[in-house]
C-alpha cells in the first residue's frame, strides 16, 4: 500500500501544563520511533492547511468554535474548559491544524494519490461532542473528516473504527442515528468517560471490555463482532481513531495490548478496506500516554498500514 504520514509543527503548539499527560512530547516520541523503525525514509511525509470553519461546522456547533476561539489565554497561561481539558494561547491554531490534516489526508486518499494515511495530530478528538469539548479533546478530528467524506465527496457509507482504551463517546454522539456510518470500537468498562454501553446494532458495534483484557480478548471481539459488521456495511472508506492507551505499559488505561496486537488489528482493517473501500483508510492519533509504548505502537500501526511488516 502507498501510505503517507500527515503532521505539522502547529500540533505541538497546544500544551496544557507540565503535569498533563497529553503533551507535545507525544509527537516527538512518535517521530523518534518512526526513525528507529527506519520508516522515516520509506513513508511519504505530507502536511496540509488548517481546517476551515465550514468543515468544523459540519460536525460541531458555532457555540463550540466560539468557546474555544474566544477563551484563548495569554502566553504561559491556561484556560480550563473542564478539569483536564485546557486551552493555551495556541490551542485554536493547533486544533484547526489537527482537523485540517485529517481533512487533507481524506482528500488525498479519496483522490487516489495514496492508499492510506496516518495523521500524527493533537489535540485528540474522539471525546469531543458536537457542542462540547471533553477529555483532552477540542474538535472531533475523525468525525469532521468522516462528515467531509460523506458530504463533500459524496460517499454513501463509511466506517469509524476506534481502538483507544476509552469510549469514543463524542464520535458515537455524532453518528448514533446515521445509517451511513458504522462505528466499531472496544473500550475498557467501567472507565472514563463512564458512558453506558448502548445496544449493538448494524451500525453501532461498541463493545465494553473488562480491565486487564489483553490481545486474546480483543482479537476475538474483532473477529466475531467487528469484522462481520464491517463486511455487512461495506464501507467505502475506513477512518481509525487510533488511540494507543490500551497498551499494557500505559498507566492511563488498564488494558494489556502490545504492539503486535495493534499491527494485527491494522492488518484486519487493511483487508476490509481492500475488499470494500479500494484500500482507503485515514487513521488519526487519539490517546496513548506512555511515550515509549506510544511511539513503538504507532510504528507498528504505520508499518501494517503500509504492509511493510
Ligand atoms: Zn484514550
Amino acid at each position: 500500500m502507498s501510505t503517507a504520514i500527515y503532521s505539522h509543527p502547529d500540533c505541538s503548539l497546544h500544551e496544557m501544563g507540565d503535569w498533563h499527560p497529553e503533551t507535545p512530547a507525544r509527537l516527538r516520541a512518535i517521530e523518534d520511533q518512526l526513525i528507529l523503525a527506519r520508516l522515516d525514509g520509506l513513508i511519504e511525509r505530507r502536511d496540509g492547511p488548517p481546517a476551515t470553519e465550514a468543515a468544523l461546522l459540519r460536525n460541531h456547533t458555532r457555540g463550540l468554535l466560539d468557546l474555544v476561539r474566544d477563551n484563548l489565554p495569554g502566553a504561559g497561561k491556561h484556560y480550563p474548559l473542564d478539569g483536564d481539558t485546557l486551552l493555551c494561547k495556541d490551542s485554536y491554531q493547533a486544533a484547526l491544524r489537527a482537523a485540517g490534516l485529517a481533512l487533507a489526508a481524506t482528500d488525498a486518499v479519496i483522490g487516489g494519490s495514496i492508499d492510506n494515511a496516518f495523521c500524527a495530530i493533537r489535540p485528540p478528538g474522539h471525546h469531543a461532542l458536537p457542542a462540547e469539548p471533553m477529555g483532552f479533546c477540542l474538535f472531533n478530528n475523525v468525525a469532521i473528516a468522516a462528515r467531509h467524506a460523506l458530504e463533500v465527496h459524496g460517499l454513501e457509507r463509511v466506517a469509524i473504527v476506534d481502538f483507544d482504551v476509552h469510549h469514543g463517546n463524542g464520535t458515537e454522539a455524532s453518528f448514533r442515528d446515521d445509517p451511513r456510518v458504522l462505528m466499531a470500537s472496544f473500550f475498557q468498562h467501567p472507565f472514563y468517560p463512564f458512558t453506558e454501553p448502548g445496544p449493538v446494532t448494524a451500525t453501532s458495534v461498541n463493545i465494553p471490555v473488562a480491565a486487564y483484557s489483553g490481545g486474546d480478548v480483543v482479537r476475538k471481539l474483532v473477529q466475531e463482532q467487528w469484522l462481520p459488521a464491517l463486511h455487512a456495511h461495506r464501507p467505502q472508506m475506513i477512518f481509525i481513531s487510533a488511540g494507543f492507551d490500551a497498551h499494557r505499559e500505559d498507566d492511563l488505561g488498564g488494558m494489556a495490548l502490545v504492539e503486535a496486537d495493534y499491527a494485527w488489528i491494522t492488518h484486519r482493517l487493511v483487508e476490509v478496506a481492500r475488499e470494500h473501500a479500494g484500500g482507503r483508510i485515514v487513521s488519526c492519533l487519539e490517546g496513548g500516554y506512555n511515550l515509549s509504548a506510544l511511539g513503538r505502537s504507532v510504528a507498528a500501526h504505520v508499518k501494517a498500514l503500509a504492509e511493510l511488516d
